[in-house]
C-alpha cells in the first residue's frame, strides 16, 4: 500500500541527485568549501542533508541549512521530517523569525539566512555546526551573500576556522544556475559538484496584453486569469502553474478564476460521472502552513490543479505534476527608491533569467508550455538580463550594524560576492551614527549592541528601546509585533464588505481618540488582548485573527529579549514627565526621525530627510481626509503607485524632532567613511 511506505522509498530514488550520493557525500567530506549546483527539483534541499546525516555528520553537531525565505525553510523541513519519519522539530526542525520548531534533538535544522545571521553574532565559530549549507545562493539574497562573505572571512583561515571548535565545519554553497565559477573563485577556488539535470523542452509563447507601455498597470492580473482557463479548456491534462506578484492580486486572481471557471467547468461526463474541474490553490510567502501542504499533493482524478504563486516557486519549492506555466512578467521586490529615498515594495518586470527559470518549472518530468502574457516587445525592452542582487538595491543599515557587532571594522572593504554601491554603505554608516548605534569614528556603541539583539528594522528597535529607558515599553511593544507580522486589517474586494470594514476599522481608531493609527495598532493589540473570546471580536472589527495571534507571541518574544538584556547589561535610564500620549509619539520620534514629513499645501506633504519628495497619506490611515488639521507627521513607510503614499502616521509637534533632525545633516559622511577604509 503507498500510503504506508514512507515517501523517500517511492519518489527520493528516482531524483537526480540520488545516485550521485556517495560521491556528494565524499566531496563534502574532502574540502572545506563545495559549491553544488543542479536544476530546480533536483533534489539539493531535500535529500542532500539526509545524506549527510545518514553518512554520520550529525555525530559532531548539528547540519543546519539556509533558505531566504520563510515559507521554503518551513516546508521543506516539513517534508524532511515526513521523509526521515519523525516528529516535525525533534530530529528535522525548523527556525524562523519568532517561530523556532528545534529541541535538543534536532539534528538537522533548516532556517532562514536572517536567523544563521543572528547565532553567528552570538557564536561566531558556529560551534553547534558539523556543516552549514547556504541553499538557494542564487537568489542573491541580502543575508545570503553577507553569510557568504562571512564564512569566507571566517573559515579560509584554517587557523580561525577551528577556534573554538573540536571539529572543522564543512560549508556547502546550493545554487541553481550557472554562476558557479563565480562561487567558487570567491571560496578560494573550491571544487564544484554539478548534478547532471534532466531538463524537457518547454515551448514558450508571448502574448500581447502586456507591452512596454504597461509597466505600471495592473492589467495583467485579468490576463492571467484569462490564459489560464484557455489553457483549462484547451490544452491536454497536466497542472497549471501561475506566477503573480503578491498575496492580494493572488487572491484576487483566484477569486476571478474562482468565478469563471464555476461557469465553464464542473461539466459531468457521461461516461464514468467523474466532475471536470480546476483546483485553484493559492501560494505565498504568509499563507498558513496547513494550506500550503495542499499545495503538493496531486489532485483528484480527472481534476486540473492550478497554483497561483509568488516567486516562491521559481526555485525554492518544486510541485510535481506541472506542466504549463502562465508567467506575468512581474515580481514584487524590495527596491531602494531614489525618487523618495528609502526602500519601497514595487511591483517590477523580471529579467530574462528570471522569466527563464520560471518557464523551466514545466519541464521537469515532461515537455511543457510556457504562456508568457507579455509582448516579445517587452522582454527586450523592459526586461533586463539578470536580476540585481538585494545586497546592490537595498538599505544596508542592519546588516551593517550586524557586521560592526561581529568586530567587521571596515565594512566598505568587506568580502562581498557583488560590491554595494560605496554610496549605500555610506548611507547605512549614517543612519547608525543618527540612532547612536556608532559614534563619529564609526565604532559601534553600548546602544548598538542592545540594537543588534532586536530583530527587527533598526529604526523601530531605536524607539522600543528609548520606550524601554523611559519604563513605557508596553506601549511600544505590541506596536513593533504589530508591525512586525503580516497586516492585520481585513480589506476585503467586494465594495459593499469594504465599506464595513472601513467603518470598523475606522471606529476601532476613534476609540483612540488621539487619531494616530500607530496607537490605534496599540489598542487593536490590548482589546483583542483583553477580549474573552478574542476570535469572534477580530471577526467582528474584520481583523485577521491568526495575524494579530502572532504578534501575540512576536510581542512575547520581544519582551524576552528585552528582559534579558535589561538583566545582562547597563540599560540607559531617562526621566520623563508628560502625559502618556506624548511619551508614547516621542518615543516613536526617536526610531522614525528619518520618516519625518510637514504638510505644505492641501493634502500634500512634504519628507524632510533631505530629499523632499512629495507625498499623499494612504486612505487606509486614519489621517486621510483629515490632512487639513496636520502639520508634522511621522510615518513607518511608504508605498509607491501613481503616487506617493505614506502609511501608519502619526502627528507629531515640530519640538519633539527639532533636535534630531539637525542630526541628519551633521555628520559628515565622509569621516565615517574613512574611517571605514583605514
Ligand atoms: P532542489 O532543491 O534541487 O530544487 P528539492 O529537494 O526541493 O529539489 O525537491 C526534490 C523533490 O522533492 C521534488 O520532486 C519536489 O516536488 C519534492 N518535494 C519537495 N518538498 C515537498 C513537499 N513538501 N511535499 C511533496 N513533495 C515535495
Ligand atoms: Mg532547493
Amino acid at each position: 500500500d503507498i500510503f504506508l511506505r514512507s515517501p523517500k522509498e517511492t519518489e527520493s530514488k528516482h531524483l537526480p541527485i540520488y545516485r550521485h550520493r556517495d560521491k556528494l557525500v565524499q566531496a563534502v567530506k574532502s574540502s572545506t568549501f563545495l559549491v553544488v549546483t543542479g536544476e530546480t527539483g533536483s533534489g539539493k534541499t531535500t535529500q542532500l542533508p539526509q545524506y549527510l546525516h545518514e553518512a554520520g555528520f550529525c555525530k559532531d553537531g548539528r547540519i543546519g541549512i539556509t533558505q531566504p525565505r520563510r515559507v521554503a525553510a518551513i516546508t521543506v523541513a516539513q517534508r524532511v521530517a515526513q521523509e526521515m519519519q519523525c516528529t516535525l522539530g525533534k530530529e528535522v526542525g525548523y527556525q524562523v523569525r519568532f517561530d523556532d520548531c528545534t529541541s535538543q534533538d534536532t539534528q538537522v535544522k533548516y532556517m532562514t539566512d536572517g536567523c544563521l545571521l543572528r547565532e553567528i553574532l552570538a557564536d561566531p565559530g558556529l560551534s553547534q555546526y558539523s556543516v552549514i549549507i547556504l541553499d538557494e545562493v542564487h537568489e542573491r539574497s541580502l543575508n545570503t551573500d553577507i553569510l557568504m562573505g562571512l564564512l569566507k572571512k571566517i573559515f579560509s583561515d584554517p587557523d580561525k576556522a577551528t577556534k573554538g571548535r573540536s571539529f572543522p565545519l564543512k560549508v556547502v554553497v546550493m545554487s541553481a544556475t550557472l554562476e558557479t565559477e563565480k562561487l567558487s573563485a570567491f571560496l578560494s577556488d573550491c571544487p564544484v559538484f554539478a548534478i547532471p539535470g534532466r531538463a524537457f523542452p518547454v515551448t514558450c509563447t508571448f502574448g500581447s496584453a502586456v507591452g512596454p507601455k504597461d509597466i505600471e498597470s495592473t492589467a495583467y492580473v485579468k490576463e492571467v486569469v484569462k490564459v489560464a482557463l484557455d489553457v483549462h479548456t484547451s490544452e491536454m491534462a497536466g497542472d497549471i502553474l501561475v506566477f503573480l506578484t503578491g498575496q492580494s492580486e493572488i487572491e484576487r486572481a483566484c477569486d476571478l478564476l474562482f468565478e469563471k471557471a464555476e461557469c465553464i467547468d464542473y461539466r459531468y461526463d457521461v461516461h464514468d460521472r467523474t466532475v471536470e474541474g480546476l483546483l485553484i490553490l493559492p501560494l505565498y510567502g504568509s499563507m498558513p502552513t496547513d494550506q500550503q501542504r495542499q499545495i503538493f499533493q496531486p489532485p483528484p482524478k480527472g481534476i486540473r490543479k492550478c497554483v497561483v504563486a509568488t516567486n516562491i516557486a521559481a526555485t525554492s519549492l518544486t510541485i510535481n505534476g506541472i506542466k504549463y506555466i502562465v508567467d506575468s512578467g512581474f515580481v514584487k521586490q524590495l527596491n531602494h527608491n531614489s525618487r523618495v529615498g528609502m526602500d519601497v515594495l514595487e511591483v517590477v518586470p523580471i529579467s530574462k533569467s528570471e522569466a527563464q527559470q520560471r518557464a523551466g518549472r514545466a519541464g521537469r518530468t515532461s515537455p511543457g508550455k510556457c504562456f508568457r502574457i507579455f509582448s516579445k516587445d517587452f522582454w527586450e525592452t523592459c526586461m533586463p538580463e539578470y536580476t540585481v542582487p538585494e545586497i546592490q538595491r537595498t538599505s544596508l543599515t542592519a546588516v551593517v550594524l550586524t557586521l560592526k557587532c561581529l568586530g567587521v571594522h571596515d565594512v566598505v572593504r568587506f568580502p562581498y560576492l557583488d560590491r554595494p554601491e560605496e554610496r549605500f554603505i555610506l548611507e547605512a554608516l549614517k543612519q547608525l551614527y543618527q540612532f547612536d548605534a556608532i559614534d563619529r569614528r564609526g565604532t559601534v556603541t553600548d546602544l548598538g549592541k542592545l540594537m543588534v539583539e532586536f530583530p527587527l528594522h533598526p529604526g523601530l528597535t531605536r524607539a522600543v528601546l528609548r520606550a524601554a529607558s523611559v519604563g513605557c515599553e508596553d506601549l511600544l511593544l505590541p506596536v513593533a509585533a504589530m508591525l512586525s507580522v503580516e497586516n492585520i486589517f481585513i480589506r476585503p474586494g467586494h465594495p459593499e464588505k469594504q465599506k464595513q470594514a472601513d467603518q470598523r476599522h475606522r471606529a476601532l481608531a476613534a476609540k483612540t481618540g488621539s487619531m494616530n493609527d500607530f496607537a490605534t495598532l496599540l489598542s487593536v493589540f490590548q482589546l483583542c488582548k483583553s477580549s474573552d473570546r478574542p476570535s469572534a471580536w477580530c471577526k467582528d472589527n474584520w481583523i485577521h485573527w491568526r495575524a494579530l495571534k502572532s504578534a501575540f507571541s512576536v510581542e512575547t518574544q520581544l519582551r524576552e529579549i528585552l528582559l534579558r538584556l535589561q538583566q545582562v547589561q547597563d540599560f540607559p535610564a531617562e526621566t520623563f514627565d508628560g502625559n502618556k500620549s506624548e511619551l508614547f509619539r516621542r518615543c516613536l520620534c526617536t526610531g522614525y526621525f528619518n520618516n519625518v514629513a510637514r504638510r505644505s499645501v492641501g493634502k500634500v506633504f512634504c519628507t524632510m530627510d533631505g530629499h523632499g519628495s512629495m507625498v499623499h497619506i494612504h486612505p487606509s490611515s486614519s489621517l486621510f481626509d483629515q490632512e487639513a488639521e496636520l502639520n508634522w507627521v511621522i510615518f513607518h513607510d511608504v508605498l509607491v503607485t501613481s503616487r506617493v503614499y505614506i502609511r501608519t502616521v502619526c502627528p507629531i509637534r515640530y519640538e519633539w524632532v527639532k533636535d534630531l533632525l539637525p542630526k541628519l545633516h551633521e555628520v559628515d559622511v565622509y569621516e565615517l567613511s574613512s574611517v571605514a577604509r583605514e
